[in-house]
């Protein structure tokens, strides 16, 4: 095996370290929980909780790995033939409902990046209403799965906050005998589910205050509507409801590695003008 290869297996290994790391902490947490303390809360609260936590598991499940699986508006790349590197105008300035927006040559891709795109460098793909590389799901974070990313921040956390606040009943009615295996179990999950909702807290916060705004990671971060209006902010109400009930854009890739000319589905928008009426 060359070096090359032998440096681009281990790439892909540390890249899936961090979503390994969540998905064991999800299923490990989750199990002891349920072996544990679920059990006692059941009989000495209701029969039905492990039941109706079961299935709020299951929903951060689905969602996590819909996030994690998901395309998440990859764009194909320009085939050879098309991908001009005579190519002089790096920008090209469209209208999006009345303000200039300037579209970006992607060196890599071969085109003219429609507005919101960005190149992720880790997966070297040009991606829709690209929000950011989450190193957790091992993905970009797009427009084809925020709604699962989003899904998924709000399950879990709600999850977690079920699982604290039966903990911490169970140590207040077990409080006398702490050297009790059940005990510091619940002391620890505790202790644990509490660093953990800090930082998932606050990120879910950051997320909702951006979809409020109409924004996405990227744009917030490099700054790109702060000296001009955002156009695609649609006030707070439309916002929510176009992440959470719009229907599933399209699939703008069918190969990930687009090797051959059949392959490409090329997402090219040129014009001899340099100008571009874009309506989304
Ligand atoms: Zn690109
Ligand atoms: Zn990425």
């Amino acid at each position: 095996m060359s070096n090359n290869c032998c440096r681009r297996c281990l790439r892909g290994i540390s890249r899936r370290i961090p979503c390994f790391v969540a998905w064991s902490l999800l299923i490990v947490l989750s199990t002891i929980y349920f072996i544990f303390i679920c059990p006692w809360i059941t009989n000495h609260l209701w029969k039905y909780i492990p039941l109706i936590q079961g299935l709020i598991l299951l929903f951060v499940i689905e969602n996590f790995f819909l996030a994690t699986f998901t395309d998440p508006g990859r764009y194909s790349r320009a085939p050879p033939d098309e991908n001009d590197d005579s190519e002089t105008t790096f920008h090209k300035t469209v209208e999006i409902h009345g303000t200039q927006c300037r579209m970006k040559w992607c060196q890599t891709c071969g085109f003219y990046r429609p507005p919101r795109c960005s190149h992720c460098s880790v997966c070297d793909f040009c991606i829709d209403t690209f929000d950011h590389h989450c190193p957790w799901l091992n993905n970009c974070v797009g427009r084809r799965n925020y709604r699962y990313f989003i899904c998924f921040l709000l399950s879990v956390l709600f999850h977690m906050y079920v699982v604290i606040s039966f903990c911490i009943y169970y140590l207040l009615k077990n409080h006398e005998n702490l050297s009790n295996l059940n005990t510091i179990i619940s002391i620890i999950l505790i202790i644990f589910i509490i660093l953990l909702t800090i930082p998932i807290g606050g990120l879910t916060a950051f997320h909702f205050m951006l979809i409020i705004r109409g924004r996405t990671t990227n744009e917030q971060v490099t700054g790109k509507f702060k000296s001009n209006i955002n156009p695609f902010d649609y006030g707070c109400l439309y916002n929510c409801s176009k992440i959470f009930s719009s229907s599933n854009s399209p699939k703008l890739i069918h190969n990930k590695k687009p090797s051959t000319k059949k392959s490409y589905e090329v997402q090219k928008v040129k014009n001899k003008n340099g100008t571009n009426k874009v309506i989304k």
